[in-house]
């Protein structure tokens, strides 16, 4: 693994793969915009100081991509209300701690007595159920096709009186999709996340080139892949001749991981769902499908239509969201809202926009100087 690392991050390739970019951005003259929508995409451009590398006709904008900045205010209210009203223990991932609902974080809730217990999976969720009949545990499941397909799983095989699952997930062609039809963002390229195109493949995307005329590259994560993806796009651009490419073969293969793709075909329905700040999205999302409504949260308890908000005032999660602002364009960034006392879902996690500029952005100033 440290070989394969180590050829990725090569500093002769990198050297290569940059003057073969500027060459292909001195051809196209104008000024290109590609939109990442991953997390763990951002956290590793800024890492790696891939933006100051790029010429400045090219700049990389982060989508909508972090699993937890993207969960609305509104299902944390919901998964609130059911803990309160059915004296549920939920169980989530520790980035969904300090999210900000309507009201309070789940962290909140739990220091005013809540049972709340951080998971690493949705498998220590059931094992807690499992042991502890005495307790109705609830797992809070977010995320995109990287997680919902382990949720999948577990919802195909669980069978415990004393569990149930909130889904709040979400689905990037989707996702894609509905940021091509906005008329408010201007980008020219797409680099789709690699680990979601481990399980879904490169055929979901295929539509994109097809119906939108507009390019994809799948990429993954080290410095020569997010620069390969790159120059792979500014090469479909200038040719204009826009497809999927694949570029992260090592990991990804067009059909994807069929297994995975059957389970969370069984275990989901595709639905419309909630986005932080964005409203409902069509078709976005998965809910689980009728087949498993024993184990659905939504449908084993009524919930009532709740009054909340998705966002505190001054936070513009909703635009840091669809690449249309930049974190240190909110008024709040590193003044009321930091990483150790987040206003907004994007400081949360360190997969979110505000956090990653928040930890490497002083760092990288200091470093390019
Ligand atoms: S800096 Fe904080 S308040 Fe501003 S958009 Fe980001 S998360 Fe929201």
């Amino acid at each position: 693994m440290k070989n394969v690392t180590q050829k990725y991050r090569n500093k002769e390739t990198v050297k290569s793969l940059v003057e073969k970019i500027r060459e292909e951005a001195k051809k196209i003259e104008k000024k290109v915009t590609i939109m990442h929508v991953c997390g763990t995409h951002e956290h590793d451009i800024v890492k790696a100081g891939i933006r100051a590398l790029l010429p400045k006709n090219v700049e990389l904008i982060a989508g909508p991509g972090c699993p937890t900045c993207c969960v609305s205010a509104l299902d944390i209210d919901e998964v609130l209300w059911l803990a309160d009203h059915h004296n549920l223990t939920i169980t989530t991932f520790g980035d969904m701690m300090r999210v900000p609902s309507s009201n309070e974080s789940l962290y909140q809730a739990q220091a005013r007595g809540m049972d709340v217990r951080v998971v690493y999976s949705i498998a220590d969720a059931v094992n807690i159920a499992r042991t502890h009949p005495d307790l109705d545990v609830l797992f809070f499941s977010v995320g995109f096709e990287t997680t919902s397909c382990i949720t999948a799983a577990e919802v195909l095989r669980v069978d415990l009186p004393n569990f149930s699952i909130y889904s709040s997930h979400k689905l990037v062609p989707p996702a894609m999709r509905l940021l091509l039809q906005r008329d408010d963002i201007e980008f020219q390229g797409f680099l789709a996340p690699g680990h979601v195109s481990t399980i879904i493949g490169t055929y979901p995307y295929e539509f994109i080139p097809r119906e939108f005329h507009f390019p994809v590259s799948v990429g993954g994560f080290e410095p020569v892949d997010i620069l390969l993806s790159i120059y792979s796009l500014l090469k479909q651009i200038r040719t204009d001749s826009p497809t999927v490419s694949n570029d992260y073969k090592r990991y990804v293969k067009p059909e994807g991981n069929v297994a995975a793709i059957k389970a969370m075909e069984k275990a989901f329905v595709v639905s419309d769902v909630r986005w932080r700040g964005l409203g409902t999205w069509p078709l976005s999302g998965s809910e689980i499908s009728e087949d498993y409504a024993h184990i659905d949260a939504k449908k084993r308890f009524s919930i009532p239509k709740l009054e909340g908000k998705d966002l505190r005032s001054k936070c513009r999660c909703d635009e840091i969201l669809i690449g249309k602002t930049k974190p240190q364009e909110c008024p709040l960034f590193m003044k009321a809202c930091r990483p150790d006392h987040p206003v907004g879902a994007c400081m949360v996690s360190h997969e979110g926009t505000c956090n990653v500029a928040a930890t490497y952005g002083s760092f990288l100033e200091e470093f390019q100087e």
